[in-house]
C-alpha cells in the first residue's frame, strides 16, 4: 500500500493484526482486516465511477457498518465526505446538495426516486445506495472489485470532510475540515484520554456529525481499538454491554436516561474505564449523581464542528462537574470582548476563541463568512459565551447566537421563525430553548397570529413537519397578542425564556447556563 494519505495512513499505523475485531455488531465482528479489503473495494468502485481526488460525496444515510467504511473508502479515495443528517427532508437537503455540488450522493434505498429526481434538476450526480443488492448498489458494484487500494495521495491540508452546522441567518454553512484537522485531534485525544488497543468503546451516536463520526470513530481507528455499534441509543442495550467494554461517548441525554434506569449500578458500570460526555451541556446534578450511583466521574470535553474539540476535563486530575476543562495540548484558548477582541482576565466572562490545528480552514464558498469569524491573529470566534475559572478550567455559560441544543441536536430558532412567518394567518413568530429534564433543551414557538386565525399549535406543528426534521419541532407553540421588544426593537428573548422556564420540567442548573445569548 502506498503510503501517502494523511489520515488514512495514521489509522493504518494503530493496526497490530489484521485478526484484530474493529467493529462489533448485531451481525458478528468486523476485524481490521475486514475494513482494510471492504473499504479498498469501496474506493475501488468510486475510482471505476470517475470520482477524482477533491470530488464531494454527499452521504445521508442510516447508520451502518457499511456506511462507516463507506467513509474511509471516501478517505482514502481522496475525496471530500460530505455526511447529512439523517433527519433532514428533501426540502433541506436541496440546499447541502446545490452548495456542495457532488458527484456522487449516497442514500437508503427509500429516497432513492426522490434524490435522483432532485440530482437530475440540480447538479446531475450520480444516486446510489449501500443496500447489499439492488440496481443501485454501490455495495454489489464493490463486492466485485479488488480488496487491493493504492490509496490516494492526500496531505495534511487536503480536505478530508465538509460537515454543515446550522445557520443563524438561515443559511447553513460547510466546515471545511482537512486530514491535518482530523489527523491532530484524534491523536491528542487518544493521547489524554488514554486510549489503547485494549479499549472497547460503545458508539451509539450517529455518524453523521462530529461526536460519533470524528471523536469517536477516528480516536478508536488511530488506537487500533474496538467498538460495539448501536444503530440507535437504547439505554438498555448500553447496559448490556458495559461488563464488555471500556468507554462510553455520549450526550447529556444519554447520561440522564442512564439515570432513570434502575439498572445503572456500580456493579454494572465496573468494567468502564470512561464516561465521556460533550456536544451539549452536562448539568452538574447529572454529573453528581452519576459519581454517586457509578463511583465514576463523567469525563466533560468541549469542542464544536468547525474545531473538532478544544477542551477536555483530565483523564488523572479533578473532573470538575459543570466545566468543560482545560485547552488540549496544542489547542489555545481565550476568552474575549467580543466587540473589541481585547482578551479578559479570568473569570470575565466573553467569548470563547480557540486557534490551533484542529480548527478548520473556513466555510465551503463562503469566503466572506470565514474572514468575519476569525480574528487576524489566526484565532476563531466559536459564537459560545464562556469563561476561565480561578484553576483554568473553561466554562460554558451560554451560547451566542441563541443556539439551542436539543437531544444533542443543534437548532437554529431563525430557521424555524422563518417557516412559522411564512404561514397564513401569522404575523410573527419566535423560537427559543427552555430547559428540559430528558433533552437538555425543548423548544417552544411563541406566535403572533392574525386576528381571525384559526391557527392551532398543533396545525402549526403538522405544518411545519412538511418541512423540517422532526427534531426542530417546537413541542408547544404559544399564541400572544406581541412579543416583548426592548426600546431598540429588538425581541427580549430572554424575558420567554424566563417566562417558560419551567415548562419541561428543566433546572435552574440549566437555566444558569443558558442567558440570553446576546453579547454585551
Ligand atoms: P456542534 O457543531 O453541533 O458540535 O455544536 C457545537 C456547539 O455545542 C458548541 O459551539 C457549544 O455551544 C455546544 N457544546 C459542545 N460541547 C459542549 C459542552 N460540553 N458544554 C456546553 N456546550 C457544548
Amino acid at each position: 500500500m502506498t503510503k501517502t494519505n494523511a489520515l488514512f495512513d495514521g489509522f493504518c499505523a494503530a493496526i497490530e493484526d489484521r485478526s484484530n475485531p474493529f467493529i462489533h455488531d448485531g451481525d458478528g465482528v468486523v476485524t481490521y482486516g475486514d475494513m482494510l479489503d471492504r473499504s479498498a473495494q469501496y474506493a475501488n468502485a468510486l475510482i471505476d465511477m470517475g470520482l477524482k481526488p477533491g470530488d464531494r460525496v454527499t452521504v445521508q444515510a442510516a447508520k451502518s457498518v457499511e456506511a462507516l467504511l463507506f467513509y474511509l473508502a471516501v478517505i482514502r479515495a481522496g475525496c471530500v465526505y460530505q455526511p447529512l443528517n439523517t433527519a433532514y427532508t428533501m426540502s433541506e437537503i436541496t440546499y447541502f446538495v446545490e452548495n456542495a455540488e457532488p458527484s456522487l450522493i449516497i442514500v437508503d434505498a427509500d429516497a432513492i426516486a426522490p434524490m435522483q429526481e432532485l440530482s437530475t434538476k440540480t447538479i446531475g450526480a450520480q444516486v446510489m445506495t449501500l443496500d447489499p443488492k439492488g440496481a443501485h448498489s454501490l455495495t454489489q458494484k464493490a463486492s466485485l472489485l479488488a480488496t487491493h487500494f493504492d490509496n490516494v495521495a492526500r496531505c495534511e491540508d487536503d480536505l478530508a470532510a465538509i460537515l454543515y452546522t446550522s445557520g443563524t441567518t438561515g443559511r447553513s454553512k460547510g466546515a471545511m475540515l482537512s486530514h491535518g484537522n482530523l489527523l491532530s485531534n484524534a491523536a491528542v485525544l487518544c493521547d489524554i484520554w488514554r486510549f489503547t488497543s485494549q479499549d472497547v468503546l460503545i458508539h451509539a451516536l450517529p455518524i453523521f456529525h462530529t461526536h460519533g463520526l470524528f471523536v469517536a470513530t477516528n480516536v478508536v481507528l488511530l488506537s487500533g481499538a474496538s467498538m460495539r455499534f448501536f444503530k440507535a441509543y437504547d439505554p438498555d442495550a448500553v447496559l448490556d454491554a458495559m461488563p464488555s467494554s471500556t468507554v462510553l461517548m455520549g450526550v447529556p441525554t444519554f447520561y440522564t436516561r442512564l439515570l432513570s434506569n434502575p439498572r445503572l449500578t456500580r456493579q454494572q458500570a465496573a468494567n468502564m474505564r470512561l464516561f465521556i460526555s460533550g456536544s451539549a451541556p452536562l448539568l452538574a446534578e447529572t454529573h453528581r449523581q452519576f459519581s454517586e450511583r457509578t463511583g465514576k466521574a463523567i469525563l466533560e470535553r468541549y469542542g464544536m464542528t468547525e474545531t473538532n474539540m478544544n477542551s477536555s476535563n483530565p483523564y488523572g486530575g479533578d473532573r470538575k462537574p459543570g466545566t468543560v476543562g482545560f485547552p488540549l495540548p496544542g489547542t489555545d484558548i481565550r476568552i474575549t470582548q467580543p466587540e473589541s477582541g481585547q482578551v479578559l482576565e479570568n473569570g470575565e466572562v466573553g467569548m470563547v476563541e480557540v486557534r490551533g490545528p484542529n480548527v478548520f480552514s473556513g466555510y465551503w464558498r463562503m469566503p466572506e463568512k470565514t474572514k468575519e469569524e476569525f480574528r487576524t491573529d489566526g484565532y476563531f470566534i466559536t459564537g459560545d459565551l464562556g469563561m476561565m475559572d480561578e484553576d483554568g478550567y473553561l466554562v460554558i455559560v451560554g451560547r451566542g447566537k441563541d443556539l439551542i441544543i436539543t437531544g444533542g441536536l443543534n437548532v437554529y430558532p431563525k430557521e424555524i421563525e422563518s417557516e412559522i412567518d411564512d404561514m397564513e394567518g401569522v404575523v410573527e413568530s419566535a423560537v427559543i430553548g427552555v430547559p428540559h429534564a430528558d433533552f437538555g433543551e425543548g423548544i417552544i414557538a411563541v406566535i403572533v397570529a392574525e386576528k381571525d386565525s384559526t391557527l392551532t399549535s398543533d396545525s402549526v406543528r403538522q405544518a411545519l413537519g412538511k418541512n423540517l426534521a422532526k427534531f426542530k419541532l417546537p413541542r408547544i407553540c404559544y399564541f400572544v397578542d406581541a412579543l416583548p421588544r426592548n426600546t431598540m426593537g429588538k425581541v427580549q428573548k430572554n424575558t420567554l425564556r424566563e417566562a417558560h422556564m419551567h415548562e419541561f420540567g428543566g433546572s435552574v442548573d440549566t437555566a444558569a447556563k443558558q442567558p440570553s445569548g446576546e453579547v454585551t
